[in-house]
């Protein structure tokens, strides 16, 4: 599953950035998931518990919010929003090439003890 190796790399992250902070417990962990980055947010709450038991993150809340695809029209110089992946512009039907944001998968904030 393609959402364990990314909450992985974020326990990773996690990690590295509490031991950074002398944090000895993670109680929460917070992260933004663009839109069209491909990824489930049911299977990431599903992952987090995996990834995370047996570390100072075990038990951690996973806060997961969800960022929404900006694409920007050129002929209209204006931003949208991408909905269910479509990138065409809402004024004037041109399919938008430039994807502003909502392909990241993002660390927010912790919250250590
Ligand atoms: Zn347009």
């Amino acid at each position: 599953m393609h959402e364990l190796s990314l909450m992985a790399a974020v326990r990773d992250q996690v990690l590295a950035a509490a031991q950074a902070d002398g944090a000895c417990r993670i109680t929460a962990i917070s992260l933004r998931v663009g839109a069209l980055a491909g990824v489930e947010v049911d299977a990431l709450r599903f992952a987090g518990p995996v990834v995370l038991a047996g570390t100072i993150a075990d038990g951690a809340a996973l806060r997961i919010e969800i960022e929404p695809a900006t694409c920007h029209c050129a002929p209209c110089d204006a931003s949208f929003e991408a909905r269910d992946g479509c990138c065409d512009c809402p004024r004037c039907g041109t399919i938008s090439r430039q994807l502003l944001c909502g392909r990241a998968l993002q660390l927010l904030s912790l919250e250590v003890e």
